[in-house]
């Protein structure tokens, strides 16, 4: 096992003479007693602005070269080519410089990354599609294991499953298995991870009919904190099976997941728009509509901007099952009031999978605020209205919901790790902007509109739709699984080794470092 961080404070000296001090744990920094404060000593890489301090590692340049010999996939640090588009996630607001990045060419190199993080008692994150808005993909001067290159996957058509390494997103993903006329819950954003978002939970467009992603799991395979590659499944350690559907990457490096599909190549999808003026109204009505759902179709929607700039509160909305019956059931909501645009029909699956993807590019600031709703009520929903087409950027979707229901909230909270089996509404404000200077501005909206909603939320929230971190987050996240998660987070991994992630705390570690 490994030991924990150790935890000072360095004065560092720039090659300009200027000084500052720096407090954390990195274990990997150098440094020197001299008859000031301790001194950081940056021999290759010269700290040359305030901004952008070069810590070097104090890995043994012999242990680097070893491992990077062993490596098989590619290995990245500051200063080589690649390092920079690397180290960056879509979520600009993430600047992190990890002090060796290794992308992984399948489990050997994972097994040899949490090895080699244990030898030097590193910080470890773990990369699948970078898209975890608080950014966890990516640490400060530890060892960043980037999966995005293990894209190996295998649908078995006969049997209807599919094995994919969890380098791939969800379009590439979707990609293979729509060549069999299959397909799984995955999310709505097609440069998502797949593993990041199957391991959160998987809310996406076929919840209703088939459950979430992680109800969809049929094996994982685990690398664990002491260095070994378990196959977790319903007999195989079936403990650890429950605790990688909705525990994040809280257990261990998951390589490979093996999901059950469905026949499914075409749906009945797509959006409707009404001005946001007409919001209100259509709230109320799309309240009834969703409660009469049938599993099949499922909905989201809310107050955002189309690509021209107009605000619009827009419903999308996709039916997976006969074409005919979708058309049937989507009527009402297509015909309600006076839409702006009703832009919904036939469509493969891929195409409606696709439909978000320009709504999301990679490089904006992004901040986001989520609980799910006690319920829909007339009261929330006059506060909803009040924040609609007010936000301070054109890019942000907010206030949104989701529609949760049908086979996703049958299954018992108990099943698997992920609790949120109850709630049939899940509130979003999801903020994107593109200056950094517009920061605060963003956020201190989003949070506006989340504290005006929070007499009707309760608490607990979806982790994978949060930024802010905190231990009582974790336990909103885990809700009535929490304890029992605790309970096996000190069975395979005592010293939080793997904490980038929205963490389970183990309570027989020695006091481990915070990521
Ligand atoms: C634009 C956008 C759209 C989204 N849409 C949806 C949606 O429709 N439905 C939904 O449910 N969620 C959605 N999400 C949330 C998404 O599921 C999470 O952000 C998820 O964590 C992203 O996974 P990733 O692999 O891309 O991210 P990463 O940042 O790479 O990983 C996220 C977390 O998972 C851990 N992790 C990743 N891979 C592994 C692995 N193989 N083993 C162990 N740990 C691992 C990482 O260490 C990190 O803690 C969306 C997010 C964004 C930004």
């Amino acid at each position: 096992m490994c030991s924990t961080s150790l935890r000072a404070t360095l004065r560092v000296v720039n090659w300009r003479g200027a000084c500052l001090t720096i407090q954390g744990c990195n274990p990997t920094r150098r440094t020197i007693a001299t008859n000031r404060p301790q001194i950081l000593i940056c021999p290759q890489d010269l700290i040359v602005s305030l901004r952008s301090i070069e810590v070097p590692s104090m890995l043994p340049e012999s242990s680097i070269q070893k491992f990077r010999e062993s490596h098989r996939g590619q290995t990245l640090r500051p200063g080589d080519p690649d390092y920079d588009a690397a180290r960056t996630v879509p979520n600009a607001m993430i600047n992190r410089r990890p002090a060796l990045i290794a992308r992984c060419s399948g489990a050997a190199d994972v097994l040899a990354c949490v090895r080699f993080a244990c030898e030097h008692d590193l910080l470890v994150s773990v990369r699948g599609g970078g898209h975890s808005i608080a950014g966890k993909a990516v640490c400060d001067d530890g060892l960043m294991v980037d999966l995005s290159t293990m894209k190996g996957i295998r649908v078995d058509p006969a049997r209807q499953t599919v094995r994919a390494q969890t380098g791939l997103k969800l379009g590439e993903f979707d990609r293979e298995t729509q060549a069999f006329g299959l397909a799984t819950t995955q999310g709505v954003v097609p440069t998502v991870g797949m593993a990041g978002l199957t391991l959160g939970g998987g809310w996406g467009h076929l919840h209703g009919k088939y459950g979430l992603a992680i109800d969809n799991v049929i094996s994982a395979d685990v690398v664990t904190a002491d260095g070994r590659l378990l196959t977790a499944n319903a007999t195989e350690n079936p403990d650890l099976f429950w605790g990688v559907r909705g525990g994040s990457g809280n257990f261990g490096i998951v390589t490979s997941l093996e999901f059950r599909l469905h026949q499914l190549s075409a749906v009945f999808g797509g959006a409707v728009f009404y001005p946001a003026a007409q919001a209100k109204e259509v709230l109320h009505f799309w309240r009834e509509f969703a409660a009469g759902s049938p599993d099949e179709l499922v909905t989201q929607g809310g107050s955002f901007n189309l690509p021209d700039g107009v605000p619009v509160f827009g419903i999308a909305g996709c039916y997976c099952g006969p074409i005919s019956d979708g058309e049937k059931v989507l009527k009402p909501l297509r015909t309600f009031g006076s839409p702006l645009a009703d832009a919904f029909g036939p469509l493969s699956y891929l195409q409606m999978q696709g439909m978000f993807e320009a709504f999301f590019p990679p490089g904006r600031q992004v901040y986001t605020k989520s609980n799910f709703l006690r319920s829909l009520s007339d009261e929330a929903i006059d506060v909803l209205t009040q924040y609609v087409a007010k936000s301070p950027s054109p890019y942000t979707f907010a206030p949104f919901l989701e529609h949760w229901h049908g086979a996703a909230t049958r299954v018992p909270v108990s099943d698997t790790a992920f609790p949120h089996r109850q709630y049939s509404w899940n509130f979003l404000a999801w903020s994107m902007w593109l200056d950094a200077s517009e920061s605060e501005k963003n956020k201190k909206w989003t949070r506006e509109c989340w504290e005006a909603m929070r007499s009707f939320l309760v608490s607990s929230s979806y982790g994978n739709y949060v930024t802010d971190e905190s231990e009582a987050i974790a336990r909103e996240n885990y809700g009535a699984n929490y304890d029992r998660l605790v309970a096996l987070k000190n069975k395979y991994d005592p010293t939080n080794f793997f904490r980038m992630n929205h963490n389970i705390k183990p309570t027989q570690a020695p006091t481990a470092a915070s990521a």
